[in-house]
C-alpha cells in the first residue's frame, strides 16, 4: 500500500519540477530573472494566484485561459509538466529510492529545458549543454550504466561524429545543417548511452526528427524540403528511452529482422 503512495508522490515531485522546468524556459527565452518577477500571465503580466500556479490542475481549473485577460495558455505549459511528471515516475519504477533515481532526474530535467528553448528558439544554450556535459560524465561514476570509461568513450565519440558531419556538411553545402549546439550536446548524450548506445541512439533520433518532420509539414509549419526543426529534442527523447530500454533495442532489431523474413 505505501508503495503506490510513493508513486502519486513522485508523480507530484516531477509535476513540480515540471513546472519549475517552465519558469526556467519562459524566463530564458524572455532573458528574466529565475526568482523575480514572480509568476506571471506572459500575455497581460496579470500576477498568478496559488491557485492558478498548480501544476497541471491549474491549466484545467483554468480551462487554458488566463483568469484576468482570457488569452489562451499555451498548451506546452501542461506539457512540460506532464513529460517531467511521468520520466519521475518511470525512474521512480526503475530505480527506486536510489542516487541513480535522483541523478537522473537532474540530467533528464536539463534535457526537458534545453530541449523546450531548442523547439521554440532553434537554441541549444551553452549554459545547459555544458555544465549538462560535465554532470553527466561526473555522474557516471555512480550511475548503473553504462560505467565510467564507456561514458566517456561516448561523449568523445558522439562530439567528434557530429563535428565532422557539422563541417562536412557547411563544406559540401555551404549552409549550416547541424547547430553548434547539438555538437555540444552530444557530449551529455553520448555520456548517457555510452559508446555501445551512441550509434543506435542517432539511430533512433533521425527516425524520431523524420516522423517530427512530417507531422510538422502535415501541420502547414514548414514547407517541403526545409528543414525547420531543431534535432536537439529529437536527440535527447532517444537518449531518454535509450536510458529506459536500450538493453531491449538489439532484440526488438532481431525480432523485426524475423519478420521480414
Ligand atoms: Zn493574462
Amino acid at each position: 500500500m505505501m508503495a503506490y503512495w510513493f508513486y502519486g508522490f513522485v508523480f507530484l515531485l516531477g509535476l513540480c519540477l515540471g513546472s519549475f522546468y517552465n519558469v526556467c524556459i519562459l524566463r530564458y527565452l524572455k532573458k528574466e530573472s529565475i526568482l523575480w518577477p514572480p509568476s506571471h500571465c506572459p500575455s497581460c503580466g496579470h500576477k498568478l494566484k496559488w491557485w492558478e500556479n498548480i501544476p497541471l490542475l491549474s491549466f484545467i481549473l483554468l480551462r487554458g485561459k488566463c483568469s484576468h485577460c482570457q488569452k489562451k495558455i499555451s498548451l506546452l505549459y501542461p506539457l512540460v509538466e506532464l513529460i517531467s511528471g511521468i520520466i519521475a515516475l518511470g525512474l521512480w519504477w526503475q530505480y527506486g529510492w536510489s542516487l541513480a533515481f535522483f541523478l537522473y532526474l537532474i540530467l533528464f530535467g536539463l534535457l526537458i529545458v534545453a530541449s523546450f528553448i531548442d523547439l521554440l528558439s532553434f537554441l541549444l544554450p551553452d549554459i545547459l549543454t555544458l555544465p549538462g556535459a560535465f554532470l553527466a560524465l561526473l555522474f557516471s561514476f555512480w550511475l548503473p550504466q553504462p560505467g565510467v570509461k564507456s561514458a566517456f568513450l561516448g561523449a568523445g565519440a558522439g562530439f567528434l561524429l557530429f563535428l565532422v558531419i557539422q563541417k562536412g556538411y557547411k563544406w559540401a553545402k555551404g549552409i549550416d545543417g547541424l547547430g553548434g549546439g547539438d555538437v555540444k550536446l552530444m557530449l551529455m548524450l553520448g555520456a548517457l548511452t555510452g559508446i555501445k548506445g551512441l550509434l543506435p541512439m542517432i539511430f533512433v533520433s533521425a527516425l524520431l526528427a523524420l516522423m517530427g518532420s512530417v507531422f510538422f509539414w502535415l501541420k502547414g509549419k514548414v514547407s517541403k524540403g526545409e528543414s525547420a526543426i531543431p534535432y536537439g529534442p529529437f536527440l535527447s527523447l532517444a537518449t531518454v528511452l535509450y536510458v529506459f530500454t536500450g538493453d531491449k533495442w538489439w532484440d526488438i532489431y532481431r525480432w523485426l529482422m524475423g519478420l521480414s523474413y
